[in-house]
């Protein structure tokens, strides 16, 4: 799926998830007792966009927490003159650790694997491998949905189940394009098998606090269209709800 975001192609409204209610009546999510929470971030900002809330309740268990970076996100601004002199992959990666700090994480302990941006799915081996490596039983894996919408969302969600089956860890998908694309009042999202998280005041705050610290990809980085923000205002907004969704990936496949 193409994923087109421009000043035409703001996607869902914001207004239409909250008008449909969709989220009012799902179960909550329990967290359940884990050795481990690792969460896999295809880009890096999908770790706070996705899960912020929940990384947020780890903090706060003590649970010992771990964010794989897949790729360096080097590839956000394809056409942009601005962005071949940028180095990309350490502004985002920066952006990332000042992004985990806001949310209470002193330490944020990121593995970043370097698989190239937008090509993820043709390094399923390598990334299967990884998952393979660093996930442990009773670990529980927080990952893109594997219908999310993004090639490298989709593929991280993919290696993300596979992976914690094998190792009888638990899976929990997160939702980023997906509210893009998706219809509130259709089917696209597998409602009975989502779960909600309500964020506390504070949670949300600093989830959104976090958010805005990924300056290269909400704001423009040059004058010309094809520096303009992949995240712009109107998108933000479906990740400063107070509330986070998760599919509970074993209860749906
Ligand atoms: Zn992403």
């Amino acid at each position: 799926m193409e994923l087109t975001v421009d000043d035409e192609h703001l996607g869902r409204p914001e207004a239409q998830w909250k008008a449909s209610g969709r989220h009012v009546g799902l179960e909550p999510l329990v967290l359940p007792r884990a050795q481990r929470v690792i969460v896999v971030a295809p880009h890096p900002d999908d770790e706070v966009l996705g899960a912020g809330g929940l990384i947020q309740v780890a903090l706060a268990r003590r649970v010992p927490l771990k964010v794989v970076a897949v790729t360096d996100g080097e590839g956000s601004h394809p056409d942009s003159s601005v962005a071949k002199g940028l180095d990309l992959a350490s502004v985002r990666f920066h952006e990332s650790r000042i992004a985990l700090r806001r949310l209470g994480w002193e330490k944020p302990d990121i593995l970043r694997l370097h698989l190239p941006d937008s090509e993820v799915a043709q390094h399923r081996t390598h990334l299967d491998e990884a998952l393979a490596n660093i996930l442990e039983p009773g670990d529980l894996c927080v990952a893109p949905w594997r219908l999310d919408g993004h090639p490298d969302h989709d593929a991280c969600g993919e290696a993300a189940l596979g992976a914690s089956r094998r190792v009888d860890a638990g899976v929990f998908g997160y939702f980023v394009w997906a509210w893009h694309w998706a219809d509130p009042q259709g089917t696209d999202i597998p409602w009975r098998h989502c779960r909600r998280l309500d964020l506390s005041r504070r949670a949300r705050a600093r989830k959104r606090w976090s958010t805005e610290a990924f300056l290269s990809q909400t704001h423009p980085i040059g004058p010309d269209l094809a520096d303009a923000p992949v995240l712009p205002a109107p998108l933000m907004r479906r990740f400063w709800r107070p509330y986070e969704v998760y599919v509970d990936e074993v209860t749906w496949t």
